[in-house]
């Protein structure tokens, strides 16, 4: 005899998909738009509940279906009102899901993969390395949880205006199960954020960023981090990959055919005495020149073992002021959330490491031939 198979967690599935399951359950597909409504604007995991379904359909689903969050293992909260949650995700490992709050905005700064193999220098995720990637349903899962957590009415009043996929992990690593959940946080009847509202974070992996271009196209941040090649091989090693000519080559193609307001945002790590010179400033304002850009200067957050130091307030000012010079929009990331090690790069989850080989191990040149 066969063995059931397990319950299909519905934070997996995007609209399409469960229209799907519905079809093939004899369903019309408007009634999975009504079950998504439930869960995503109503913050609904009981199937009993949702009383616009029938009594037969509510016990068809509570039969194939479940509605599961990750389980909490801890939640911090930050003097200045950042909320930190681990999530636990399997037996062996965790990760974190930052809310941080500004004015009327909320942004929800969400985990992709548990650790990430990239292995940029400066970044504790990277250092953990890499387990494995979330399904789509442990990343939705990490929104609804925290819309509950924060006591959000999911229809009005929402706590979270913003996501981000700045948490652990290389988002476009993991395409297959970020793309249905951006569909997820897009869709009316699921989060119902508007494009610019969710931003992508990458490190440069070029042939996914010409994907999401054309299949979702939200806002973008690429995390640059040096002004040229030689610099970043050595912090972000993805780029002897994918190389800086390669990399803004895709940017371009990124923000072309979109309105004129379109532009990526460039994350640039302040590094003392590594990346930060005024010489890199003038080299940076080169790079982006005549493309619809912001720069995002994100002071260094230290964490146990790296050699790297944040650059002195004052070398940032500097910094700023020479690409502003050069007219490119520049603005310095509050540090949020430190006191709980809730700050870029500061996520490390509970990673059990799966992987052998380091990114940076590998030589220049048999990576980019
Ligand atoms: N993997 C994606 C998204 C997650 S990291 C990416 O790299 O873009 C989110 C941002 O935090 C990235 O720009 C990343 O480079 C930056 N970051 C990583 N470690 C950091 C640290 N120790 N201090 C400050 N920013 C860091
Ligand atoms: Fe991964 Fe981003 Fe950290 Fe690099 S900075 S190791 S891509 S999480």
């Amino acid at each position: 005899m066969m063995a059931a198979a397990s319950p299909v967690n519905l934070f997996g599935l995007d609209r399409t998909a469960l229209r799907a399951r519905f079809l093939d359950m004899g369903e019309p597909p408007y009634r999975a738009d009504q079950v998504m409504h439930w869960i995503y604007r109503r913050g609904m995991d009981d199937f009993g509940a949702m009383t616009n379904l029938g009594k037969d359909l509510r016990a068809q689903l509570a039969g194939h279906f479940v509605i599961r969050p990750p389980e909490l293992l801890t939640e911090q909260v930050s003097q200045d009102g950042t909320c930190k949650w681990v999530l636990r995700v399997d037996a062996r490992n965790a990760v974190e899901t930052v809310f941080i709050p500004e004015g009327s905005r909320g942004t929800l700064c969400i985990s992709s993969q548990v650790g990430c193999a990239m292995d940029c220098s400066f970044c504790s995720t990277g250092a953990q390395g890499f387990s494995r990637n979330l399904t789509t349903a442990e990343i939705v899962a990490q929104v609804w949880f925290a819309s509950k957590a924060l006591g959000g009415n999911f229809q009005t009043a929402r706590a979270i205006s913003n996501v981000v996929f700045m948490g652990m992990g290389e988002p476009l690593a993991n395409y297959a199960e970020v793309l249905p959940t951006l569909r997820i946080l897009l869709d009316d009847h699921g989060f119902g954020l508007s494009k610019r509202r969710v931003t992508v974070s990458t490190s440069g992996l070029v042939p996914f960023m010409d994907r999401l271009r054309e299949d979702c196209d939200t806002a973008l941040a690429v995390s640059l981090h040096a002004p040229n090649d030689e610099l970043r091989n050595e912090l972000v090693p993805i780029n002897r990959k994918y190389p800086l000519a390669e990399l803004m080559a895709a940017c371009r193609r990124y923000t072309e055919q979109k309105d004129r307001k379109a532009h990526i945002v460039y994350e640039y790590v302040m590094l003392e005495g590594v990346n930060d010179r005024t010489e890199h400033a003038l080299q940076l304002a080169k790079l982006l020149a005549g493309l619809p850009a912001k720069v995002n200067l994100i002071p260094f957050n230290p964490f146990p073992g790296t050699e790297y130091r944040r650059s002195k307030l004052e070398q940032i000012r500097n910094f700023a002021g020479v690409l502003y010079a050069k007219d490119i929009l520049t603005t310095t990331r509050k540090t949020r959330g430190d006191d709980i090690d809730a700050a870029c790069g500061q996520l490390v989850g509970r990673v059990h490491n799966r992987q052998r080989r380091r990114l940076r191990d590998i030589p220049v040149h048999t990576v980019h031939s």
